[in-house]
């Protein structure tokens, strides 16, 4: 069976205001149905609210439009973040969108309840406690490249947007596909000089390290290597991803069935993801905002909507290389973007079969 993804493109068949985007988000969140789940209830807004130069969230526009109709809903609205002294540069306050901005783990970053996991070096999921109250969430999710996983949406705005410092960095503790053999090595120091990415370096005390946010797993290392101290472990790069998997079924169990709604905004759509708090010219037009009760199929359907062939090359970031296979995504970072999906479904979140529904 297949999923309902409803769909607000950019592109508009005459020149009036109810053919922009805000308009037809505004058409599209009724469609959404949610009504009768928000009425008197508790409901986060979940986004990345951004960090330092950052420019390429999700506009306060749009944002102002969600929390307007949940609150003629009747819904108690709050924005929420893992961390919000970024909102204000943004445009995000509380005088503007009439609804408290909190962290998600409070005011003091102490506020979580745990839950336990058992991948790996990944063990403890600590759900913000903001997150774990709220009776309601909208995963409100710009969608972007990340260079850890390849793709940050719904799924990574939740499993690293609702969780505590130290479940974050368990999930990054995860991220791995290249082994060094000191054993091996004769310091000759031709990895690092073939790698096209910055990715690679000798520490201080001469130990080898790699930066898996920039490896694009190009093999050029492996290759050059003269002693085969270098060695690929094509499967240990989607560790990250099932750790995000994981962690987002981890938090999403705190919900009642139907309780959390998915929005996609596709709009300027960068190689790198928000938290480096800059931001590149976008990779592909702007498409749109889309929305579903199924996170894995708005994560299919975003990822589908994002081709190769509208690849715009300034969007790409100096220095990187593309890959010759798979995604956009994959071409960009060297990691398959659908294994977090593969691995949502797994759990029993969603289905990748999605049939669109657009909103005029
Ligand atoms: S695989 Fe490619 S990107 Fe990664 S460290 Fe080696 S040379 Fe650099
Ligand atoms: S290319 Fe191989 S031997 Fe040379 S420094 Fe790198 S890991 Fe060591």
């Amino acid at each position: 069976m297949s999923s309902e993804v409803l769909f607000a493109t950019t592109r508009y068949d005459k020149y009036d205001v109810s053919q922009t985007l805000p308009a037809k988000f505004e058409r599209l969140i009724d469609a959404m149905n949610m009504e009768d789940v928000v009425k008197g209830k508790w409901t986060a807004v979940k986004m990345h609210v951004g960090r330092n130069m950052g420019y390429s969230t999700v506009h306060p526009l749009f944002v102002k439009k969600l929390v307007d109709k949940l609150k003629s809903y009747g819904a108690k609205v709050f924005v929420t973040d893992q961390t919000v002294s970024g909102a204000r540069a943004r445009g995000y306050t509380e005088e503007f969108l009439g609804v408290p901005i909190v962290a998600a783990c409070g005011v003091m970053n102490r506020y979580y309840y745990e839950k336990y996991v058992d991948f790996k070096t990944f063990k403890n999921v600590d759900i913000a406690g903001h997150i774990h109250d709220a009776e309601v969430m909208i995963d409100f999710s710009h969608v972007k490249g990340h260079g850890v996983c390849g793709y940050g949406g719904a799924c990574k705005n939740i499993a690293m947007g609702c969780v505590t410092d130290r479940t974050r960095q368990q999930i990054h503790s995860l991220e791995g596909g290249l082994e060094w053999n000191e054993e091996l090595c004769i310091h000759c120091e031709a990895c690092v000089n073939s790698c096209n990415h910055d990715a690679n370096k000798f520490d201080t005390d001469n130990r080898y390290s790699i930066n898996f946010h920039h490896c694009t797993y190009c093999q050029h290392c492996v290759k050059v290597c003269p002693t085969e101290a270098i060695r690929l472990n094509v499967n240990s790069y989607e560790d990250f991803q099932k750790g995000m998997a994981l962690c987002t079924a981890e938090v999403l169990k705190t919900f009642k069935p139907d309780h959390v709604f998915y929005i996609n905004f596709l709009m300027n759509i960068t190689a790198l993801c928000d938290c480096w708090g800059m931001t590149t010219p976008a990779l592909v037009p702007d498409i749109g905002i889309m929305a579903s009760k199924d996170i894995v199929a708005i994560e299919r359907a975003s990822l589908d909507s994002i081709k190769f062939e509208d690849l715009l090359i300034p969007g790409v970031p100096h220095g990187m290389e593309l890959g010759d296979h798979g995604h956009l995504f994959e071409r960009l970072h060297g990691k398959n973007p659908f294994v977090q999906l593969k691995e949502l479904e797994a759990l029993g979140l969603g289905t990748q079969e999605y049939t669109v529904k657009e909103i005029k």
